[in-house]
């Protein structure tokens, strides 16, 4: 006899990915249970993470929108009409992305995370589980383990368990143990660390707010998107062995001062030397796998089933694309969400079985198109061809 009981899901991960997700289930009617590692952030300003800002594209755009969710996003982000290369010399020039106003937008990750978790807790259907670590999934009796703060675990039941807890996800994990993943990780040789330019004295941009600015030098680069606050967040990538040279105050200043001159007194050489010291330095991972499934019990989404290097600016927005992409395969097997339709076990198994397929290429496509951008970044910037077309096409 078919259940009556509501269809649930448990989403593994309440970042961007996972509480888009969380949406799209409880718009299906699905009981939706989301567990998060951490505190919620919306409760606790010491979190702050990885990437201040985000390069939001038309990809992540098209998922807030079929979600419903993103008229604060839109409200609330700064278009990037071009890249504004720096020269080492300090001269500038504007790289527009298309000649028809195309742009990407500029979007504070911490504002998305805590709108996106909002928008997941006014839907009835949804509970947020905050301080959940994931520890132990059975797919085969649908249940997930999850340990708690005060030192004791729960067991809870899911019909289908959504794996959206990052790079580094245990759900992927147990989906290893559990059927023939082929899996690849590979970590690049350069690092990054985040730097600020602030305001100007007058409270003003120090520099065009409309564009994504780049320091270009061959084989690394340093970046900066604006805020809404008038300050820029400034990544430098370059490989580690540059990082570990600079040991003193001096080594820096002096790094600075011979490689982007023109940022130093935008920045302020205190809050320069304040920030490099004192920011942590991040890895640059990517990830392949595939499936992202096993039959109707899990499915990978988001950097869980492919992180990419940050220089496409899209692994957030093919996470976001993840989830209109898998709700139109269900739509497809298990019918529309408001038709309110259990899915039978065999409709969801042939629905992710579809979502691995025509998911897979796509996003393995993009890690490689990320992987090449950073020399496109880094270096083509700077050569005639861009400069050539600029001149011919009147950019
Ligand atoms: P995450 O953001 O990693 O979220 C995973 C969540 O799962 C976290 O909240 C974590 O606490 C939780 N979690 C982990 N383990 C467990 C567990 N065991 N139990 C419960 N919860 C758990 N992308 C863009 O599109 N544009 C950009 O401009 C861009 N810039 C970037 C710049 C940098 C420097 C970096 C490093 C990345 C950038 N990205 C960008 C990529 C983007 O940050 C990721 O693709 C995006 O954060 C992935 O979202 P996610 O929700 O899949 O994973």
């Amino acid at each position: 006899m078919a259940s009556t009981e509501p269809f649930s899901v448990v989403i593994v991960g309440g970042g961007l990915v996972g509480s888009l997700a969380a949406v799209f289930c409880a718009k299906r009617g699905w009981k939706v249970d989301l567990y998060e590692l951490r505190k919620d952030p919306r409760e606790d300003a010491s979190q702050s993470g990885r990437s201040i800002n985000l390069a939001l594209s038309v990809r992540g755009i098209s998922a807030l929108r079929a979600a419903g969710v993103e008229e604060k996003i839109l409200n609330n982000m700064i278009p990037m009409k071009g890249r504004m290369i720096h020269t080492r010399d300090g001269k500038l020039s504007s790289q527009p992305y298309g000649i028809f106003g195309e742009c990407i937008n500029s979007v504070d990750r911490m504002l998305m995370n805590k709108h996106l978790l909002d928008s997941v807790e006014t839907l009835p259907n949804v509970k947020l589980h905050f301080e959940h670590d994931l520890k132990q999934c059975d797919f085969d009796a649908r249940k997930a383990v999850f340990a708690r703060k005060d030192g004791s675990s729960i067991t809870v039941h899911a019909d289908l368990i959504i794996g959206a807890d990052g790079a580094h996800s245990r759900t992927r994990q147990q989906l290893m143990r559990r059927t023939r993943v082929n899996f690849s990780q590979s970590y690049i040789d350069h690092g990054y660390v985040e730097l600020t330019i602030p305001p100007t004295q007058d409270g003003d941009y120090a520099m065009d707010a409309h564009h994504l600015h780049i320091w270009p030098r061959q084989t690394f680069m340093m970046i900066a998107l604006p805020n809404l606050d008038k300050s820029f967040t400034v990544t430098l990538f370059m490989p580690w062995s540059k990082f570990e040279a600079i040991k003193t105050e001096e080594d820096l200043v002096t790094f600075f001062e011979e490689t982007f001159p023109d940022s130093v007194p935008l920045m302020g050489q205190k809050l320069l030397v304040q920030e490099y010291f004192k920011n942590s330095k991040g890895s640059l991972i990517q990830i392949k796998a595939r499936p992202y499934h096993f039959r109707d019990r899990v499915v990978v989404i988001g950097d869980a089933a492919h992180a990419m290097v940050p220089f496409y600016g899209q692994g957030m927005n093919c996470g976001m694309e993840d989830c209109i992409v898998l709700e139109s395969i269900l739509t497809k097997h298990c019918g529309l969400p408001s038709s309110g339709r259990r899915p039978s076990a065999d409709t969801l198994a042939a629905a992710l079985e579809e979502y691995t397929n025509t998911r897979n290429p796509d996003v393995e496509a993009m890690c490689d198109l990320a992987m090449y951008n950073y020399i496109e970044m880094r270096s083509s910037v700077t050569k005639a061809g861009y400069i050539f077309r600029k001149t011919v096409e009147g950019w």
